[in-house]
């Protein structure tokens, strides 16, 4: 077929932990990925940490850039290429793929989610000195610290249970005076001496001091008025978005744009194209961790080269 004749075997689009695994795989499997990091944020989630003790193999911890530099150069190590730009048109419908002006056979879609943030200024600059979005990965450091967790959902209220097992105190900051948060969740928060409740309010500044997270300043939603909460650590736990614009009309999503993948596979609706790790339905809303991620790239590189295989 002439139309096949220059295009790739595949193409994955994403560079966090699931995409650099995908692309490590594929590497060695000798299909020459060719690999979307993004623009800004290649290397993904982990690039905007500190120090990650959760993934397996370093005994002593590794800072999350410094993790994501040695995935990156393990890949090309193998002949992935890698390209420093975001994707901004696809068309996965065909037996050939065209992502922007490149042509594949197979894709693996790995563009993660974004944890919503607040939208204060200080926000980012104290992720990994204070602030948060994550509970699993960093409740461990906060040892007898005072917490604030921000939300009032499943997770959030998760969250806050799990943080009682280090923390001195957890308050859980919400906007409303009722939680989202399903019945059995609420009742084990309600329950729980550790946890105490500021309802009606929302953080309006975040204080620091020493460039760590200090405190913050919580406004009334009703008066306006406000007043201070000092705390040195703060969870924000108030949903993510997944990156999956780009792919609405052609990859089936859930009601929350997941991506839906046949599970335990990691096959799209769309023959030929792949989905994995925090995009994805199953591993977002459950794991949410870099070794899921990155097991999931692996999983999906796998599935690529058995989609290859048999199509020659
Ligand atoms: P991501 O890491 O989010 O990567 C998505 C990639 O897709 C990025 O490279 C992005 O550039 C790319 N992309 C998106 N759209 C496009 C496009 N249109 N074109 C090209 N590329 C695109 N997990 C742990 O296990 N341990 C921890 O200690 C830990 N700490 C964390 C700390 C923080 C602050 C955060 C935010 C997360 C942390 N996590 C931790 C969670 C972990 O980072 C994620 O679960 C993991 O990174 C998900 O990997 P992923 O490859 O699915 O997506």
């Amino acid at each position: 077929m002439p139309e096949s004749t220059d295009a790739r075997e595949v193409i994955v689009i994403g560079s966090g932990p699931a995409g650099y695994t995908a692309a490590l795989y594929t590497a060695r499997a000798s299909l020459k990925p060719l690999v979307f990091e993004g623009a800004v944020t290649a290397g993904g989630a982990l690039m905007t940490t500190t120090e990650v003790e959760n993934f397996p193999g370093f005994a002593n911890g590794i800072q999350g850039p410094d993790l994501m530099d040695a995935m990156r150069a393990q890949a090309e190590r193998f002949g992935a290429e890698l390209i420093a730009d975001d994707i901004v048109s696809v068309d996965l419908t065909g037996p050939i793929k065209t992502v922007t002006v490149h042509r594949a056979r197979a894709v693996i879609v790995a563009t993660g989610s974004g944890y919503r943030k607040l939208g204060l200024p200080n926000e980012e600059e104290l992720s990994g000195r204070g602030v948060s979005w994550c509970a699993t990965c960093d409740g461990f450091f906060f040892r007898d610290h005072d917490i604030i967790v921000v939300g009032g959902g499943d997770t959030a209220l998760e969250e806050a249970t799990f943080l009682t097992r280090f923390a001195r105190s957890v308050t859980v900051v919400h906007r409303r005076s009722t939680l989202r948060a399903s019945k059995a969740v609420q009742d084990r928060a309600f329950a729980d001496d550790e946890i105490s409740f500021a309802f009606d309010s929302e953080i309006a500044q975040i204080k620091q001091a020493d460039g760590k997270l200090a405190g913050v300043v919580l406004r009334d939603t009703f008066t306006g008025a406000t007043r201070e909460l000092a705390a040195t650590g703060l969870f924000i736990a108030i949903g993510h978005d997944p990156r999956t614009e780009l792919f609405k009309g052609q990859l089936e999503l859930d009601a929350q744009g997941y991506l839906k993948v046949d599970a335990p596979s990691t096959r799209t609706n769309l023959p030929g194209v792949f989905a994995a790790g925090d995009v994805v339905v199953v591993v977002d809303h459950t794991y949410r961790q870099a070794i899921t991620a990155a097991g999931t790239g692996c999983a999906a590189a796998l599935d690529a080269e058995r989609y290859l295989a048999a199509l020659n």
